[in-house]
């Protein structure tokens, strides 16, 4: 599996693309751009380690369906985590620094950054939040910022697992490797593959293009797909046995494996807005939620 390719040049570029075509973008497109530019910025300060798998067992997991990267696997430096959340934070403060302002009390305590720290980690199953509670802080905006702030720490993690894995069947709708849901998906018009990229680690991995990611089901009839008038590139696969939907960018050729989906996701919110009107829901996580 060819996994993504993302830098601050590639996402400037990109972004600047989007912007051209609509121009209300603009602010949430700057929100990526400075995010990401943090994440890579501290990111470096990630210690390098040795992978903890080697190549058997990382085959095996795949094929007994469990993640390659276990919530107590993830090895966090709290400090650098810190100054992630600190630099993050102020960014997010940006509009409106009221939601935030105890974020510096939570970083002045380093037992509390580790609290929640493996409250996000233990808790990403259930989309249950109650471990960020009694911070302080809003939970989905706290859980956002440790999402923003953690994802580096898994980047790295994945990066060199991701490698070694056979990832291009894995008909599931979790990351192999993390265990997080996707952003959204692409199809490689090659061979049919449709390929979903993990909104946590990053990770690609391939799925049947005729199977529902979340319940799934191969039920022809309970799969159907909308696109806005004009756009046919741009897709919501909608499920009706679960409920669910997904976004899936078509065409694009061979360049759609240099695709930002970050970046599409954040222009496709007409699409979700169509998907929910009609009852659907979204099944996977969006760039900030
Ligand atoms: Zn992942
Ligand atoms: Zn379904």
């Amino acid at each position: 599996m060819k996994q993504r390719k993302i830098n601050k040049a590639i996402i400037g570029r990109r972004a600047k693309e989007y912007l051209e075509s609509n121009r209300g973008l603009k602010g949430v497109l700057k929100l990526y751009r400075d995010v990401f530019s943090i994440q890579k910025k501290i990111g470096q300060k990630i210690p390098d380690q040795l992978p903890h798998l080697k190549g058997g067992e990382i085959s095996f997991r795949i094929e007994e369906g469990r993640r390659l990267i276990e919530p107590d696997e993830l090895e966090v430096n709290t400090a650098v985590l810190r100054e992630m959340m600190k630099e993050l934070g102020e960014v997010l403060k940006g509009e409106d620094s009221k939601p935030l302002e105890k974020l510096e009390d939570i970083l002045a305590d380093d037992e509390e950054v580790r609290r929640l720290t493996e409250a996000f980690l233990e808790e990403r199953d259930g989309d249950d939040t109650h471990g960020m509670a009694e911070s302080g802080i809003e939970p989905e905006i706290l859980y956002m910022l440790m999402h923003i702030a953690i994802a580096p720490f898994f980047w790295k993690q994945a990066s060199t697992l991701s490698k070694k894995a056979d990832l291009g069947q894995v008909p599931q709708g979790t990351c192999p490797v993390c265990g997080e849901l996707p952003i959204m998906g692409f199809l490689r018009e090659e061979d049919g593959l449709r390929i979903l990229e993990c909104s946590l680690c990053g990770t690609r991995w391939g799925i049947p293009r005729m199977m529902c990611p979340f319940c799934r089901t191969t039920d022809q009839k309970k799969l159907s797909y909308i696109f806005a008038e004009g756009d046919q590139s741009r897709r919501a696969y909608l499920c009706e046995a679960c409920k669910r939907y997904i976004k899936i960018r078509t065409g694009g050729g061979q360049g759609i494996e240099e695709m930002v989906l970050p970046l599409e996701d954040l222009a496709t919110v007409h699409l979700d807005n169509a998907a929910a009107e009609r009852g659907y829901e979204r099944g996977c996580r969006t760039v900030f939620s």
